[in-house]
């Protein structure tokens, strides 16, 4: 490809709305443009390199034994009515309505389709172990649509999904899938690593994700370098102790706090309560009904463990209001012992115990963080501003409906498996596998008739990489002050030449022509830069684009009968012009 000849629309800098280096880098160095916030047109090197990909993750797919199929985007919302998830994927469809009025879905990905076909096609287990695969356009309204191509509204996935006749099964292709993830991230020349994962609507109850380390990664990972244990902060667990009981729990005592709403405020003087020995009482709404939950002071809630552990689909803190209906106190002085408003006027504690009634929220549920089990001599709000209570003894004086571990771990703590120290760092999550039973194949009624004649549900497993982020992935990891360093798997045009005279009769050109056209037979991805500028700019937007070799034809090298290679990640060699392509046949072959 001669540079003239396509469009590579380099800026010297980056629109102000990039924030992070890789997405200032698709658009300087000529990769894609923004047409409107989260959607992208991908121009011609920017769409080279997703293909190859693309390319790269069908082979490994191909050679896991996936095969691969083409979904509509445009789903018809009766099957997300029919998997449930119209209702709990809401945020994130795209709706559209045709002329008759009719509503759909465009693709966020495609479990009911997928399974809507496999209940149709599939009969016989002699049909199974199948795995389907496509590469396509998804469409999330993503809140935050940011950092380029990390988090688009429209973007580029490749989802597979495995069917199989056993839960062995299913493990089994999970394993071929976690494979092939592993390899297709390591041949795009990224470092990433699988952690433990939660598995969010999707459902399922086994998950890894896929994480490229990155300070500018939206996700944190939980680490042990002795052992190798990794999680997403929304589900890791540690080895924390509980919280210590002691000997002699005193009785329940109410005192004044007066002024006091935080749990900072109540471990300095005069209380010196410390914030390990305070509860803290939370209140949500989880699917429409109010959930109280305790947690240690000195501890955070885990949104994410709290709607996974309890099966939440959506949960948001309770408001002011609907906190004082609950607790008749407002945040600050809230405590799960007295539920019952005893502190309130005779007047006051009636309306208040008819608006919770008329509510439907007498019962209400008390979920409290394992960390608390067993803890005495505790204190927490009295549900009563300038109160609190001590000595609770969570157990004797709190109703907790269940305990699960709600907390969020903090760097330093010791690891669960081995007891070492266990580290944070953010990532980019690139891929998602989940193993996911039999939730969806009920659902469409996905059976096959199995060996012993008894009809079954098929089991099965979701596997998505996010392509378009992947390929950003890779320029976030590889760069440095001058711009992309392409790994050769995934570079645009693995080598530019680069004549410093650009008229046809000129020696650089012949050359370059030569060269071009030899490397090019021998089938290697090249583009000459022909444009009639300034060798300063050539270079620098060859090294903005990042190509991994760089042909340079000056007058004064090739006058000595040399050329220059440039590695775009190593130093320069000064070649003789008829070993040039060998020269740069072997730096492709040791894959610089
Ligand atoms: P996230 O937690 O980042 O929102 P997710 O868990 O919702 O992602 P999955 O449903 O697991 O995503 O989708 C599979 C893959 O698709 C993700 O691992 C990610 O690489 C990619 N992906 C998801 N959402 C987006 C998006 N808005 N823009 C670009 N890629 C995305
Ligand atoms: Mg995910």
């Amino acid at each position: 490809m001669k540079w003239t000849q396509t469009l590579i629309p380099t800026l010297r800098e980056a629109p102000a709305d990039a924030e992070i280096l890789s997405h200032k880098l698709l658009l300087r160095a000529g990769l894609i443009r923004k047409l409107a916030g989260g959607v992208y047109t991908f121009l011609p090197l920017g769409l080279r390199a997703l293909r190859k990909v693309e390319n790269i993750i069908r082979e490994e797919m191909n050679r896991a034994g996936a095969i691969e199929v083409l979904m509509p985007a445009l789903q018809p919302k009766e099957i997300w009515e029919q998997s449930g998830r119209a209702e709990t994927a809401k945020d994130v469809l795209f709706k559209v309505r045709d002329g008759s009025n009719r509503e759909w879905f465009l693709s966020p990905t495609a479990e009911e389709v997928i399974t809507t076909l496999a209940a149709n096609e599939i009969n016989s287990y002699r049909q199974l172990p199948k795995n389907f695969y496509q590469v396509s356009t998804k469409f999330r309204d993503e809140i935050r649509p940011r950092f380029g191509l990390m988090r688009a509204k429209e973007f580029i996935m490749k989802d597979a999904y495995s069917f199989d006749t056993t839960d062995e099964g299913a493990m089994a292709s999970y394993k071929k899938m976690y494979d092939a993830y592993t390899r297709i991230f390591a041949r795009c020349g990224l470092q990433a690593f699988p952690v433990e994962a939660d598995t969010g609507v999707i459902g399922g109850n086994y998950s890894h994700e896929f994480m490229v380390p990155a300070e500018t990664g939206e996700n944190e990972v939980v680490f042990c370098e002795a052992c190798g244990y990794a999680a997403n902060i929304e589900k890791a667990t540690s080895g924390i102790p509980k919280t210590a009981a002691r000997e002699i729990g005193a009785a329940i005592e109410k005192f004044a706090t007066p002024g006091v709403v935080t749990i900072e405020a109540l471990s300095k003087e005069p209380y010196k309560v410390p914030a390990n020995r305070q509860i803290k009482t939370l209140v949500y709404i989880a699917d429409s009904k109010p959930v109280i939950i305790l947690i240690r002071g000195d501890d955070q809630l885990n949104e994410t463990k709290f709607a996974a552990k309890t099966g939440a689909v959506q949960i948001r803190p309770a408001t002011p209001e609907e906190i004082i209906i609950l607790l008749g106190a407002s945040p600050g002085s809230l405590g799960a012992v007295n539920l019952d408003f005893f502190n309130h006027s005779e007047d006051s504690r009636k309306i208040l115990l008819e608006t919770r009634k008329t509510r439907g929220w007498e019962n209400v549920k008390i979920f409290a963080d394992e960390r608390l089990q067993g803890a005495n001599e505790m204190t927490t709000g009295a549900n009563e501003d300038g109160f609190h209570f001590k000595n609770v003894s969570i157990e004797r004086d709190i109703k907790v409906s269940a305990w699960f571990d709600l907390r969020t771990v903090s760097a330093g703590e010791p690891c669960g498996k081995c007891g070492k120290v266990l580290k944070i760092r953010r990532a980019i999550e690139v891929g998602h596998v989940f193993k996911l039973g039999t939730k969806y194949t009920e659902k469409f009624n996905a059976t096959f008739l199995d060996v012993d004649g008894q009809r079954k549900l098929s089991v099965m497993g979701c596997y998505g990489i996010g392509v378009t982020r992947t390929l950003q992935a890779v320029i976030e990891q590889c760069n440095d002050k001058d711009g992309v360093i392409w790994p050769l798997s995934v570079a645009p045009y693995q080598v530019c030449i680069t004549p410093l005279a650009v008229a046809p009769e000129s020696e650089a050109m012949k050359l370059a022509e030569n060269f071009y056209a030899e490397l090019t037979a021998k089938g290697i991805e090249v583009i000459l830069d022909d444009r009639d500028d300034r060798p300063g700019v050539k270079f620098k937007d060859a090294d903005l684009v990042g190509f991994p070799i760089r042909i340079g034809l000056g007058e004064k090298s090739l006058a000595k009968g040399e050329v220059e290679i440039k590695p775009r990640n190593a130093a320069v060699q000064f070649v003789k012009t008829e070993n040039a392509i060998e020269a740069v046949l072997e730096l492709i072959n040791q894959k610089i």
